[in-house]
Parts: C-alpha cells; sequence; structure tokens
C-alpha cells in the first residue's frame, strides 16, 4: 500500500482500480472531518464554505431563469452573455484585456484547476507551487503526472512568494508556476512588487503561470488586489482561474472561469465537453446577475468577514499565539508549535477536548506543519465560544 494511500492494494475490492488512484494520499482535511463525525455540538472553524447566504438578486435571477425553462445545456465554453460580462470585469477590475473567446466557463474553479493540470502539463513537468496551498491542486497535478515542487513560504515573508525562492527551484523540467493570491489557507495577499518580481522570473524561464484569484473580492486593511496577468507581457503565458463561489457566497452553484490564451482555452474547452459538457445553465444566469447586478452584499460580507477576524486576531493575541495578519480571504493561520504537539494531533485535541474543529496546517502540504487554519465562516458568537472553549482546553495542559 501506498503510505498514507486511500486504498489498500491487499484488498481484493480494490483489485479493479486504477494505479493513478492507489497514490493519491487521504488527506489531512478528510482524516479531521472524519474524526468530527464521531462528536456532537461541534463548532466548525474548519470548512471553507461561506455560512452566508447567496444574495437574494442572484437567486431571484435564478428563479427567473427557471421559470423561463432555460435549462438546456448551452454553449459548451459558457453562455455568451456571462463570458462577455467576465471579459467586462477582467478589465474593469483587473486590468486585463480578454476577449470572451480566451473565457471558459466552468463547474467551479475547481474543474478549471483540474483541466489546466491536465491541459498544461507533461509526465514529468515541473511546476512550481507555493506551500502551503490549497490541497486540490496536489491531486490535478498528480493525475495529469505532473511534478509538484513546493515552494515554502515563510512567516517572516509574510508567506508572501518571494521570486528569489522560486528562481533557486527552477530546472530545465520546470514548466508552471501556480500563484494563489489572496491564498487559502495563510490570507496573504501577494503585493505588486512580490507579483511583478514573480512576472520577471516567469518571463526570464519561459513559464506558463496559473493565477488563482477565487479570494480576490475578500480583502481587508484596505489592500488592493492584483492580477499578474495584467503585467507587461504576461497575459500571453497568464492563465487566471477565478469564479462566484467565495465572492458571492456561491459554493453550491459551482461556476468558474479559467481566462488565457486562446489556443489553451480552445484546448481545455474539448476536455471540457468530455466531462461535464457545460456549467449548469441556471447557475451560469445566476453569475451573470452576480457580475452585473447590486454590488452591495459583497461589502456587507466583506464586513463581517472582517468583524470575525478581528474578533479571532483579538483572541489569539490574548492566547499568546503568533499569525500573520490576513489580508484577504476568509482564514488565519495561526503557529501552535509552542504547544508540542504536531498540527493534527494539536487539532485532534481541539476536537475531543473542546469539540472545535480546525484543518491542521498540514492539510496544506507538509511546509504546513506546526500551523493551523481556522476559517471565520461561523457567526462572531459561535467564534468567541470556540476560543472560550478552547482557552479551557489549553489550561488543562
Ligand atoms: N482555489 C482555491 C484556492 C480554493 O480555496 C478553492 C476552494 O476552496 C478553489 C480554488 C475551488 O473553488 P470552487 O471550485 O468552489 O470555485
Amino acid at each position: 500500500m501506498t503510505s498514507n494511500s486511500m486504498y489498500n492494494d491487499l484488498d481484493p475490492a480494490n483489485r479493479f482500480l486504477s494505479d493513478r488512484f492507489r497514490h493519491i494520499p487521504v488527506t489531512e482535511r478528510s482524516r479531521m472531518i472524519a474524526l468530527a463525525k464521531g462528536y456532537s455540538n461541534i463548532i466548525s472553524l474548519g470548512r471553507g464554505d461561506p455560512d452566508l447566504d447567496t444574495p437574494g438578486n442572484i437567486v431571484e435571477a435564478a428563479k427567473r431563469a427557471l421559470d423561463q425553462g432555460k435549462t438546456h445545456y448551452t454553449d459548451w465554453i459558457g453562455i455568451p452573455e456571462l463570458r462577455e460580462a467576465i471579459a467586462d470585469k477582467l478589465r474593469r477590475e483587473n486590468g486585463m484585456d480578454y476577449d470572451k473567446s480566451e473565457i471558459l466557463v466552468t463547474v467551479g474553479g475547481q474543474e478549471a484547476v483540474f483541466m489546466l493540470m491536465l491541459s498544461l502539463l507533461n509526465m514529468g513537468d515541473e511546476i512550481i507551487i507555493p506551500e502551503p496551498r490549497y490541497t486540490s491542486y496536489d491531486t490535478a497535478i498528480e493525475v495529469a503526472g505532473g511534478k509538484m515542487v513546493p515552494l515554502i513560504t515563510k512567516p517572516e515573508n509574510d508567506f508572501q512568494i518571494m521570486a528569489e525562492d522560486v528562481e533557486k527551484l527552477i530546472t530545465p523540467r520546470t514548466k508552471a508556476l501556480l500563484v494563489i493570491t489572496p491564498n487559502n489557507p495563510t490570507g496573504v495577499v501577494m503585493t505588486k512588487e512580490n507579483l511583478e518580481a514573480l512576472a520577471e522570473v516567469a518571463k526570464r524561464h519561459d513559464l506558463v503561470v496559473i493565477s488563482d484569484e477565487i479570494y480576490e473580492k475578500l480583502m481587508f486593511d484596505g489592500w488592493k488586489h492584483w492580477s499578474i496577468g495584467s503585467f507587461p507581457g504576461m497575459k500571453e503565458r497568464t492563465l487566471t482561474v477565478n469564479g462566484v463561489s467565495k465572492s458571492y457566497s456561491m459554493t453550491g452553484w459551482r461556476l468558474g472561469y479559467v481566462a488565457g490564451p486562446r489556443n489553451i482555452i480552445d484546448a481545455m474547452s474539448q476536455l471540457k465537453y468530455a466531462i461535464t459538457i457545460c456549467a449548469a445553465s441556471i447557475s451560469q444566469l445566476a453569475a451573470l446577475e452576480a457580475f452585473t447586478g447590486p454590488q452591495d452584499s459583497l461589502e456587507e460580507m466583506v464586513n463581517v468577514y472582517n468583524k470575525r477576524r478581528l474578533v479571532t486576531m483579538m483572541r489569539l493575541d490574548r492566547l499568546g499565539i503568533p499569525y500573520v495578519t490576513p489580508r484577504g480571504a476568509f482564514y488565519i493561520f495561526p503557529e501552535i508549535r509552542k504547544y508540542g504537539m504536531t498540527s493534527f494531533d494539536f487539532c485532534r485535541f481541539m476536537m475531543e477536548k473542546a469539540q472545535v474543529l480546525l484543518f491542521p496546517g498540514t492539510a496544506f502540504g507538509e511546509g504546513g506543519e506546526g500551523f493551523v487554519r481556522i476559517s471565520l465562516l461561523a457567526p462572531t458568537d459561535k467564534i468567541m465560544e470556540a476560543f472560550d472553549r478552547m482557552e479551557k482546553a489549553l489550561e488543562m495542559l
């Protein structure tokens, strides 16, 4: 059996599974969720699924679409009005000029991630990926036959991806660089200067850049989001992944997109047709409303997350637990080394003694050891209660 693999080679029931699947490890995230099933009265600060509802105008647009019988397959790259709206948004907010034929609508950013890896990576191609990171990338890279080259981002650099660290990892097999800003789980927002430096490295070594900007609207402390694809000479080598899940509280609608060079989008769209044909018609029309309708609910959501962020930082300060202030997304990634436990053991301890669900830093790559991820996706009073419980549990140590 592959170490930590989900599928046991010795179990005859697994004999029909492809080798590809035998090598996919059980994630630490799944282990924690499985553990949580044995407890009641849990406060979940674990998953990355917003607890806030999808704004009413978006829901109404979906209802209208249903009433109008918009329940058929659509153009497989996405309805033209939606791609047009995304192109407008990219021009207006991100400084990137795309034609609607350079945009592919996907089933969540997740499908875009998977198709990108299959479309870009040959067997053994290396892709430099920040660590800690959202590890669905790992599964996609593994299935595509690529080789992950983790770049450990450090709290002393505020978890920024530093160009000089990227440079050190480059080999003749390096094909791609992954940038996630704001990042899950660290909440780091890449600065313009650091992104510009990465862009220079990418151009110098002819790398293709995948820029995951799924949390771009969730920004705090006046920080600004920058898109690496908007920098000079980057359009031809950048694929920008985004979607409505996090910004508009629409995780269940499964709607994302990728913008990039037309030949790559064309190739991906062939794959997309074979996998899902098109994104759900109703979700596409809901997303059209998200992009073109009133945006005030977005500001309200950011205010809610910000209050929770401030409360969480205050409680961490009280415990003397260090963290890098997150400037985006809805996570905090504190360092828990002083308790002398592994990240997983710390989370198990909190589950057993406080019934609080946290995710171990190692759910985001081995470089996350010594940290845990707290998501800000419970009401403030629940976050306070979770910290009351955790404080009591820590007193037992
Ligand atoms: N990218 C990052 C960094 C994420 O954290 C997530 C989800 O948590 C996704 C992509 C996928 O989001 P979705 O498929 O809901 O658009």
